[in-house]
């Protein structure tokens, strides 16, 4: 008889290289690389841009005070960690949290390249500028700037799989300014409006 490798296995294949991976030298500061966690047959993928302090210490996605409101964004789009699956565009933490290099960026998202044929997601939301610019470049769709891009739907073909994207800021960028607080809930309620219409029904 043949065997279908689940998703979670396939996906704990993934997790386990990313774990032990010395591909670029932000594996020299990290103490625990971050793969992603969540529902592994969820039909909604969510990206961020990079580990920060608490989750280099937990191995795991938005468990400070980011994660903390991302709970809140979620259930506003009638969501919750229980029904996505949650992974950066790089999995290990850089320095002080600057930016992750373009370099590094390079390095780092064949992983996540292989998370998103793994998952093969209806809907991918991408939390922040470099999260949104990388999805973006894949389908040679101009990005210019999250504050013109977010909130609204983009259908686009992600490695020949027709993914809609919805880009909308980092949620850690509610943390140093209200502005983007209020349009992080803003948004997340469009989120949900855009599930229902298309019927997207997370498990
Ligand atoms: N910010 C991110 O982009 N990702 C995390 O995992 C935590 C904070
Ligand atoms: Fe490997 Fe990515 Fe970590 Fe760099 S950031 S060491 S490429 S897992």
């Amino acid at each position: 008889m043949s065997h279908k490798n689940s998703n979670s296995e396939l996906l704990n294949v993934v997790a386990a290289e990313v774990v032990v991976c010395i591909k670029c030298d932000l594996c020299k500061t990290r103490n625990k690389a971050v793969p992603g966690v969540g529902n592994t047959e969820t039909k909604v993928l969510l990206i961020g841009e990079a580990p920060g302090g608490s989750e280099d210490i937990k191995g795991e996605p938005f468990v400070g005070s980011a994660g903390k409101f991302l709970d809140e964004l979620l259930i506003e789009a009638g969501l919750s960690r229980k029904n996505v699956f949650i992974t950066n565009i790089v999995k290990c933490r850089p320095p002080d949290n600057r930016d992750p290099s373009t370099e590094e960026i390079e390095t780092c998202t064949p992983y996540l390249n292989r998370q998103i044929n793994i998952i093969e997601p209806r809907l991918i939301v991408t939390l922040g500028k470099h999260s949104t610019a990388y999805i973006f470049s894949k389908a040679n769709i101009p990005f210019r700037s999250i504050t013109q891009t977010h909130g609204k739907t983009y259908e686009i073909s992600v490695h020949g799989m027709k993914i809609t994207v919805f880009p909308t800021f980092h949620p850690a960028a509610a943390l140093y300014n209200a502005k983007y607080g209020d349009e992080l809930l803003k948004d997340f309620r469009q989120l949900r409006k855009e599930l229902l219409k298309r019927e997207i029904v997370t498990v």
